[in-house]
């Protein structure tokens, strides 16, 4: 049953069009609509309100009247008795109340009290019959707030909206949680504020719910047999390795070899800080892979960051063969034959590992690095040339608990928070633009030592931002000789080489846009500067901060900017902690600087607040999962509703 809103009584063209404007068309749309703000009407009592305190009191017009039909504001003022006290009431520019203010009417009246002048100059005032205690405010263009009320209180009043409830009952039961109709009601007409907590827990729960429902519906489990890996030739390459692997990073291996011995492809997310040591816990774990004679493939962002894996896998696994495939791989069709054919275990590359004519041969295992630098389609495409999907995410962004959770599953996400040992923490400070002469002097110290600085602007070229590299290269090149620039609008090779040259130079400057974000990795760089720092998110200077101290000497990163960023460039000084970074960023960014924009979508909540809610998101997944794998979901009627909902999804 669809009500249209024109067979609603006090609903003309006019109030129509306007609500039609809202995309609010029938009463259901109207129900959906539910307040924005809300604001406390309790009465209290004028014995104990300060001078220029806001009060909420009720009393009684006792007149007279006064109003100036003539002036540019138009002001009311009147008596009223409020516990036998005469107070004067001060309104502006609200004339209709003139006709309701007649002698003896009760009236409420929200303002801020004028103690020794007797005097409460209004911000709103109704007439007590009309006024709850708690006044919801809709916002909608063009239509009074209490038109709207008046028009919901009808339609739930005489029954013109169905609301269904879209939760499973035993859920409801399970938490408390009151229905959905009730929900509404108590959202539109609350009586108190506990009403619109009550209203609230239940829709945060059931947005949850809906979101888990998407998420694990969608997620395919594909069947295979646990992998035979040879877990002696693993101790083996363990006991090889040239340091000790940290507990974390133990822990990190212990989830992804359980994940192997399932019956079933695993996805995971490895999180780990910058220089936490992802790559060795990927190696080990590609290894297995392949004492399970079945190929891996590992996809890196850059050439240089594939490279440089390759080199370490080369090293570590002498008995593997590895092999290297990018955009200035030599003899391309030879390899590409090769790794068709099974010659080679591990395949490492860049997007070239995508293209249509790379063939692998039992490929059992696939590794993303720096998984946030490609594309969904990019990353589905390789994982799809796998037999059976087994997926390893590596990431230093700090992604929030509760987005990795939702992308992931809670138990298939592994963290490393411990830093190797014998790291020194970096130093962060803030300096204001107009102190850039203590940076300049700063550079001109760590290359007298012979040491590596970076330099960061936000773009290339460009009258928008006073720091680009256009702007900044000449002060630098007054510093020394030996200023390197690297940005996007250079070939391939050509930024190759810049940063080989950066990297034998003592002494050097590497000048560059946010591309250093990833892969360079070069001990002896230990002062990084961060121009126009205001333009980049937390998590963002966050990876970019961890470019340097990856060696054993002190490193010091510099954020200039100007002063009206310093509480969010604050931060940044005083934790070196990814995680309380990105949680910042989450809460004033939004969820798109995470996930990429087009998947933000469906992380818009009314109510659910996904820097919070964390324990709400966990009960709701374990929820959906259990009633996905009961037997009774399938079958019984009730969940008819839910099994099309879940149609609707695999349609997208
Ligand atoms: P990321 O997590 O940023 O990819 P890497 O895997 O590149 O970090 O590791 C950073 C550096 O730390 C590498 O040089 C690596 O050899 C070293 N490393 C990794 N784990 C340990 C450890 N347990 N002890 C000492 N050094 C380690
Ligand atoms: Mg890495």
């Amino acid at each position: 049953m669809i009500v249209k809103l024109d067979q609603i009584k006090g609903v003309g063209p006019v109030l129509l069009k306007k609500f039609r404007r809202q995309h609010i068309w029938s009463t259901y749309d109207l129900v959906l609509h539910y307040p924005k703000r809300y604001e406390d009407f309790s009465i209290q009592s004028l014995s104990s309100a300060k001078n220029l305190e806001k009060i909420t009191v009720q009393g009684e017009v006792i007149g007279p009247i006064k109003t100036n039909p003539y002036g540019k504001v138009h002001v009311i003022t009147c008596q009223i008795n409020i516990m036998n006290e005469s107070i004067a009431v001060v309104i502006f520019n609200r004339k209709y109340l003139v006709q309701q203010l007649t002698e003896n009417a009760k009236v409420i009246v929200k303002g801020t009290y004028h103690l020794y002048q007797k005097k409460i100059i209004a911000s709103y005032v109704a007439l007590v019959s009309n006024q709850k205690a708690i006044k919801p405010y809709y916002h909608i263009e063009g239509i009074y707030d209490r038109t709207i009320q008046h028009l919901i209180e009808q339609i739930f009043l005489e029954k013109q909206v169905q609301i269904f409830e879209n939760l499973p009952l035993h859920l409801l039961k399970k938490y408390a949680l009151i229905d959905r109709l009730e929900g509404y009601k108590k959202l539109h007409l609350p009586k108190n504020f506990q009403d619109i907590e009550q209203a609230k827990r239940r829709f945060k729960y059931e947005e949850a719910f809906y979101l888990q429902l998407q998420v694990i519906s969608q997620r395919k489990r594909v069947y295979r047999q646990p992998k035979p890996y040879d877990i002696d030739r693993v101790k083996t390459l363990i006991k090889h390795i040239p340091f000790d692997l940290t507990n974390d990073q133990k822990r990190a291996t212990n989830d992804i070899f359980k994940d192997f011995k399932h019956d079933y492809a695993s996805m995971r997310l490895l999180q780990g800080d910058v220089g936490s040591g992802k790559t060795i816990v990927a190696l080990i774990a590609a290894y297995a892979v392949v004492t399970a004679h079945e190929q891996v493939a590992i996809m890196a962002p850059t050439t240089i960051l594939a490279k440089q894996h390759y080199m370490l896998f080369k090293q570590l696994l002498k008995d593997v063969n590895i092999a290297l495939i990018s955009q200035d791989t030599k003899n391309k069709d030879a390899l590409k034959k090769d790794i068709a054919q099974g010659q080679y275990d591990i395949i490492i590359g860049t997007h070239a590992l995508i293209e249509e004519d790379v063939v692998f041969n039992n490929l059992g295992f696939v590794v993303i690095d720096e998984q946030h630098k490609f594309g969904v389609s990019a990353r589905q495409t390789l994982i799809d040339k796998g037999q059976a999907k087994d997926v390893l995410y590596l990431t230093a962004t700090p992604i929030p608990r509760t987005l990795a959770m939702i992308a992931y599953g809670p138990s298939h996400v592994s963290r490393i928070k411990e830093k190797p040992k014998n790291r020194q923490p970096v130093k962060t400070l803030y300096i204001d633009q107009n102190d850039d002469q203590k940076v300049l002097q700063a550079i001109k110290e760590t290359i007298d030592l012979k040491q590596h600085v970076f330099v960061v602007v936000p773009a290339i070229t460009s009258d928008k931002v006073d720091n680009n590299i256009e702007t900044t290269q000449d002060k630098l090149k007054a510093l020394t000789n030996n200023v390197f620039i690297l940005h996007g609008q250079l070939t391939k090779d050509n930024q190759q080489t810049v940063i080989e040259q950066f990297k034998q130079t003592q002494g050097s400057i590497l000048l560059a846009t946010t591309m250093i974000e990833v892969g360079i990795d070069i001990p002896s760089a230990t002062l990084m500067v961060i121009y126009s720092a205001h333009h980049f998110g937390l998590a963002q200077l966050h990876q970019l901060r961890g470019r340097i101290g990856r060696g054993t000497l002190k490193s010091t990163c510099y954020l200039v900017s100007e002063k009206q960023d310093l509480e969010r460039l604050s931060l940044m000084t005083k934790t070196t902690d990814g995680f309380i970074l990105s949680a910042y960023d989450l809460k004033a960014r939004g969820p798109g600087d995470f996930v990429g924009v087009e998947q933000s979508g469906y992380l818009t909540f009314q109510f659910l607040d996904l820097t919070r809610d964390t324990k709400i998101l966990e009960l709701a997944y374990d929820d959906v999962k259990q009633l996905l794998e009961s037997p009774d979901f399938k079958t019984k009627s009730q969940y008819q509703y839910l099994r099309n909902h879940i149609k609707k999804y695999k349609k997208i």
